[in-house]
């Protein structure tokens, strides 16, 4: 039952969008922040307008490593029904995993986009694998059925064959590549043309003859597949009744909800078409943080749980997935509140630090400007200002509340290390403090350093993150480093040698990349770090994917 206070929170949708890198993650986010009003200048991603991608390197490389959290507000369309989206943005490198599993963590829904001229590529496969982890609804996003090449189709039997999920198309494009000229709402059977390039001006119709026998079929087996979620809904199906447009949504809700559908959209970000559309979806599909499960902490020296509904008016218990250092203010922790309200000047109890802080300031972050806030409360995200010692996938509840652990992030060990020295013997302790710093923002980053020889060593999760993290400490903290060549960290202790299924192969290895690979792994365990005998590649391998030790 909801009560009142609880009530707000039917109107909040915290979501992740997340892809394969350039599948058009950021150029969707992008445009869906256009839309939403908060930003008013359509940046290309890559010329440096792009509003998510906060720091400089992300843009000259056009990856996003940051996992910010970006409040929203969207007008259902056909209503007055005002909603928050909060977008928590996942980042898309296989190096930086582990940023994607903590924003899995602190989101309700997803949106996961895919290139609709590629199909399901490696790492949207790494992508969805870690979104069934976490237990995340989710909707996909055909993107780019404008390029040439472009095919819902493709990406429809790819979402089937190669993810094993239920894809239901709720909607279906009039036409592809240079000829795509909008889209047909399968569930409301309207066609919408997009007449101007920024996709404002949009004409809505009934479906156009050449396209009625096709929407029919899908309908036919979007209502079949809403049914089987439906008990209601079967029971009208088995008596041969049309299901109205509230009923359809519902099952198809209630689906996805459950895990069992995934509605599938298409558009092109790029060329403004779909993504109001992609909006209206997420409200009618993903839930509210009231239609998940409520979050558990376990209660300190027992084996004891407690739950945490979504209610302002409860204990706080809320999460830090994201440290940022920020120009303007300092240290940045974003957090999501799952319970309780968390107030601006507050005393909280830092449950895995063991250590009480003092909250200063809160921010509620939006595309180009900041919100400062007095609280935040039951199903909100934001950013604090003045904790000095919240890591990430730390705890945060009541000072003076009973002491739990919300479930918290794994963090994989490193698989990469490289000695790292200054250029000059004065940029010694500078290097230290920087160092210190990126390790404290990201926990898979490690520093290490060997007493007799007084040589640094850093380790991370790949070549790419490393020199990122060395390109920061040259542009944030002012250090030029001579680094050594990048050796697999641990080998050392690497005992037995493991065939690991293609599929996975493909996933970490990049495209086109078939047959099996012999990958080194040590424990034989999910989670175990792992490397490729013969490149410096690493990450975590699935479960799934382990084949027998040989
Ligand atoms: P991300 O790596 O997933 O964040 O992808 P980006 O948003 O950076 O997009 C990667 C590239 O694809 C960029 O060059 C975009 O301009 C391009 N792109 C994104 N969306 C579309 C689209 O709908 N159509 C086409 N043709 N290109 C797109």
């Amino acid at each position: 039952m909801t009560t009142k206070a609880q009530s707000y929170l039917h109107h909040f949708r915290n979501i992740g969008i997340a892809a394969h890198i350039d599948a058009g993650k950021t150029t969707t986010t992008e445009r869906i922040l256009y839309y939403t009003g908060r930003t008013h200048n359509i940046g290309e991603v890559h010329d440096g307008a792009a509003t998510m991608d906060w720091m400089e390197q992300e843009r000259e490389r056009g990856i996003t490593i940051t996992a910010a959290a970006t409040t929203a507000k969207w007008k259902r369309s056909g209503t007055d029904q005002e909603y928050v989206v909060n977008i928590i943005d996942t980042p898309g490198h296989v190096d930086f995993t582990i940023e994607v599993e903590r924003s899995m963590r602190v989101l309700d829904g997803a949106v996961a986009v895919f290139d609709s001229s590629q199909g399901v590529e490696p790492q949207s496969e790494t992508v969805w694998r870690q979104a069934d982890r976490y237990g995340v609804p989710r909707i996909a996003f055909s993107n780019k059925m404008d390029k040439t090449g472009a095919s819902f189709e493709l990406v429809l039997n790819d979402i089937k064959e190669r993810l094993g999920a239920v894809a239901a198309p709720i909607q279906y494009p009039m036409g592809a590549e240079n000829e795509f000229k909008g889209i047909i709402d399968v569930v409301r059977q309207r066609a919408h043309f997009y007449t101007n390039d920024l996709g404002t001006d949009i004409e809505e119709t009934d479906v156009p003859a050449e396209y009625l026998d096709k929407v029919a079929e899908i309908r036919a087996q979007l209502i079949e597949a809403a049914a089987e979620v439906d008990e209601d809904l079967m029971m009208k199906y088995l008596e041969g009744e049309e299901p109205t447009v509230e009923e359809l949504v519902a099952a198809i809700r209630k689906g996805t909800i459950e895990k069992k559908i995934f509605p599938v959209l298409c558009g092109s970000a790029l060329k403004n078409k779909g993504v109001q559309l992609l909006l209206d979806a997420v409200i009618d599909y993903l839930p509210s943080p009231l239609e998940v499960p409520a979050i558990k902490g376990k209660i300190e020296d027992s084996e004891d749980t407690q739950e945490f509904p979504a209610d302002p008016e409860g204990k706080l218990a809320a999460l830090a997935f994201k440290i940022m250092a920020d120009p303007y203010v300092g240290r940045l922790t974003f957090v999501r509140i799952y319970s309780g309200t968390l107030q601006s000047g507050s005393y909280v109890y830092n449950a895995t630090k063991e250590k009480r802080e003092r909250v200063g300031r809160l921010l509620k972050m939006h595309a180009n400007s900041r919100e400062e806030v007095t609280e935040l409360k039951a199903g909100e995200l934001g950013a604090v200002i003045g904790l000095k010692d919240a890591g990430t996938g730390n705890t945060l509840i009541g000072d003076g509340d009973d002491k739990v652990l919300l479930e918290s992030i794994d963090v994989p060990e490193p698989v990469i290390k490289l000695a790292i020295e200054p250029k000059t013997k004065a940029d010694q302790e500078k290097m230290g403090i920087g160092l210190q710093k990126l390790a404290e923002e990201d926990p898979t980053f490690r520093v290490e350093s060997d007493q007799e020889s007084g040589q640094t060593t850093i380790a991370g999760m790949g070549e790419l993150h490393l020199e990122i993290l060395v390109d920061r400490l040259k542009r944030e903290y002012k250090v030029d480093a001579n680094v050594g060549a990048p050796q697999v960290a641990y080998r050392e202790t690497i005992t037995k040698q493991v065939e690991v299924d293609s599929k996975f192969a493909r996933q970490s290895g990049g495209r086109g990349q078939y047959g099996h690979v012999k990958l080194r792994v040590e424990p034989l365990e999910p989670g175990a770090g792992f490397i490729f005998e013969n490149a410096v590649v690493g990450g975590t391998v699935p479960k799934e994917y382990i084949g027998p030790a040989q």
